[in-house]
């Protein structure tokens, strides 16, 4: 079992309360959205055509479709920007600040760790204080090495099915949601594998986690 001392976990206390890790782009921040935007300006624009995003950026000047290289530069230029261009998804500050009354929140994004200080001071402007993990490697891993063999509750979000699905093997009891900010996107998204469940937005969520984690806030009190 991975442990902490496997990843850089010492800055995190988790109290004797439920957990709920949850991705950032496109879960807790936009991210399409604003990429779209940063990709207007850089003359390319992100058609909603297929659920990815490579092959769907376009040359706004000739049509021609990027290699995968200068994708992935756009992707680290983005990112090194990200606090000029990403803003919270709806709902999602007054919902985990809710959350956090009756559970601990930790955020775990799939970043390069040269974007790490930039992305924290972006959650702390919109006042998201919640302890942060960036790792580029499987999340399941991480979850278990977060939540170890506790017996409470344990929640997860995000919006790729890779991510939901290792967590789903690594941590079996861990309640799984599917959440994507835009739209146009969502509409795109492949039906939800077993045991994973689809939710519109920060609303719909509120209400899945608000149970699972107040299940066991009243088996304990009860
Ligand atoms: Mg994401």
């Amino acid at each position: 079992m991975a442990t902490r001392q496997d990843y850089d976990l010492d800055h995190i206390r988790l109290t004797d309360r439920p957990l709920i890790v949850c991705d950032i782009d496109e879960v807790v921040l936009e991210f399409i959205s604003p990429f779209a935007a940063f990709l207007r300006s850089q003359n390319h624009e992100l058609l909603p055509r297929s659920f990815h995003l490579h092959g769907n950026i376009v040359s706004t000047l000739d049509g021609s479709v990027p290699e995968a290289a200068i994708v992935s530069a756009f992707l680290d230029a983005f990112f090194a920007a990200q606090d000029k261009w990403q803003m919270p998804a709806e709902q999602a500050v007054e919902t985990l600040h809710r959350l956090a009354d009756d559970a601990d929140i930790v955020f775990l994004t799939a970043m390069s760790p040269r974007h790490r200080i930039v992305r924290r001071n972006l959650l702390d402007r919109f006042d998201l204080h919640f302890p942060m993990v960036a790792t580029e490697g499987p999340k399941g891993p991480v979850v278990t090495a977060l939540h170890g063999a506790r017996p409470l509750p344990v929640a997860f979000i995000d919006d790729i099915e890779r991510n939901l699905l290792s967590v789903r093997e690594h941590v079996p009891d861990c309640l799984l949601l599917t959440m994507l900010a835009n739209a146009d996107f969502r509409a795109l998204a492949p039906e939800p594998c077993a045991g994973i469940r689809a939710v519109a937005g920060w609303t719909e969520a509120f209400g899945l986690l608000q149970a699972h984690v107040c299940a066991d806030v009243r088996s304990q009190t009860g």
